[in-house]
């Protein structure tokens, strides 16, 4: 990552700070995106049909957004499908510069030091429920298998045939290095062979894709009939989104750039196929979290780490935890986790 880009500039009517440089260590000077960046004209919202649904309905921008994390520059604006309740970037990103959405100081998942014990913990719980859905035997792709941390929780519960795909090289070598099959690049051009795996993994990659539908069409294409897809993904219909908005902390622009909902993700699901979308409802306070700490960086000057979280993150945890807990009873929860089947 961190290829140097030129991207157009443009105007925006968003107020304007001098970008935070991502400093730090070892990494130092490593991030190389030139200014000025890409930000769309105020009437541009070409690439705003939805994908989901392609509705003839006027599909809005909802709200402008920066990078209160990795400090990468630029606007990004949000539009949402009155139809399905889709959130998309609008335009959509181009191919080219999704990598530098990703800076060299970006943790892959389960490497943190703040958070990175919290990961541990939920890939353990995870792989606990996939062998609830397909037993102790199987194929298993992890999609944006990073480090391999996740696959890592996997064998050591149960003796399926482990597989990753991800797109950074560094973190696929490391997977390697730890001894799974893993593919570096696109899932969609990915050397899988179709109707093979009993389950695919999808935590917290879906939102990630420029064309999420394709994706979710791949990993139909790669299960065996049968077979299940498991994720999680962040949910808009939620009581933090609404409080934060633009510093919601599962906003995360410009990484994440399809934002679902309930309805959406089911629609999305059935779209491509899948039967028996089951939808259930994840603690996880990083809305509330990260959405602090984003108000906090934005409008008091917090200085956040190159990592992304301020060292005291995990005390912005569990105050949240009650209210995180309550979210969840009545269906209105930051993070949705998702089965659905292959018939
Ligand atoms: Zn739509």
């Amino acid at each position: 990552m961190g290829h140097g880009v030129t991207l157009p500039s443009a105007v925006f009517r968003a107020r304007t700070r001098p970008p935070r440089r991502i400093l730090g260590g070892p990494l130092q000077g490593a991030v190389v995106i030139t200014f000025p960046v890409s930000v769309p004209a105020a009437e541009d919202v070409s690439g705003s049909v939805c994908d989901l649904c392609g509705t003839d309905r006027h599909v809005a921008v909802r709200l402008e957004a920066r990078d209160y994390e990795y400090g990468v520059p630029g606007v990004f604006r949000l539009a949402r499908c009155p139809a399905c309740d889709l959130y998309f970037q609008a335009p959509r990103p181009a191919l080219g510069s999704i990598p530098t959405f990703y800076p060299l100081t970006y943790p892959v998942y389960g490497d943190d030091p703040v958070t990175g014990w919290l990961f541990r913990v939920m890939f353990w719980l995870e792989a606990r429920r996939i062998a609830r859905l397909i037993g102790p035997r199987g194929r298993v792709l992890d999609v944006g298998c990073g480090a391999g941390a996740a696959l890592a929780a996997m064998a050591h519960r149960e003796n399926w045939e482990l597989y990753g795909v991800e797109l950074d090289p560094g973190a696929a070598q490391r997977a390697r290095a730890l001894g799974f099959n893993v593919q570096q690049g696109d899932l969609i051009q990915a050397d899988f062979e179709p109707g093979t795996f009993a389950l695919v993994r999808m935590g917290h990659v879906l939102e990630h894709f420029r064309e999420p539908l394709r994706a979710l069409k791949r990993a139909y294409d790669l299960l065996r009939p049968g077979g299940i897809l498991f994720g999680e993904t962040p949910n808009t219909a939620c009581w933090d989104f609404r409080l934060f908005g633009r510093y919601w902390g599962a906003l995360h622009v410009p990484r994440h750039i399809t934002l679902f909902c309930e309805k959406a993700l089911r629609l999305a699901c059935r779209q491509v196929g899948f039967e028996e979308v089951r939808v259930i409802p994840r603690l996880r306070t990083v809305g509330w979290s990260a959405g602090l700490q984003n108000f906090l960086s934005d409008r008091w000057g917090l200085r956040v780490p190159p990592n992304g979280r301020v060292k005291w993150y995990p005390l912005l945890i569990v105050p949240f935890l009650p209210v995180t807990a309550l979210q969840a009873l009545v269906s209105r929860p930051a993070t949705i986790a998702f089965v659905a089947r292959k018939p």
